[in-house]
């Protein structure tokens, strides 16, 4: 199962906040208003959802993390996908 951002492209008005927020470039504009995920690029920070001002990106899953004591650090082991 893809596990990534999606775009409800009747709610996007073309504002751009997304591509401009998404340091990975996983954002593409398609024509006057549409934006496409990269999927490949994309690293589940949710940064786009947050900024997008008519929730037109929402991001189902939740990120889960795997600790290291040693270093007292954390990556993302994965995302989870929301039922
Ligand atoms: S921030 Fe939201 S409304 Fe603006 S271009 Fe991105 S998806 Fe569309
Ligand atoms: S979740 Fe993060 S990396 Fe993925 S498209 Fe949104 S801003 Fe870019």
């Amino acid at each position: 199962m893809v596990v990534m951002p999606v775009v409800n492209q009747a709610k996007c008005n073309g504002c751009g906040l997304c591509i401009d927020v998404c340091g990975l470039k996983a954002i593409v504009r398609v024509g006057s208003k549409v934006t496409v995920i990269e999927m490949e690029k994309c690293s589940w920070c949710i940064q786009c959802e947050i900024v997008c001002p008519t929730g037109a990106i929402t991001c189902p899953y939740e990120i889960v993390f795997e600790e290291h004591p040693k270093t007292d650090s954390r990556s993302v082991l994965s995302p989870i996908a929301f039922l």
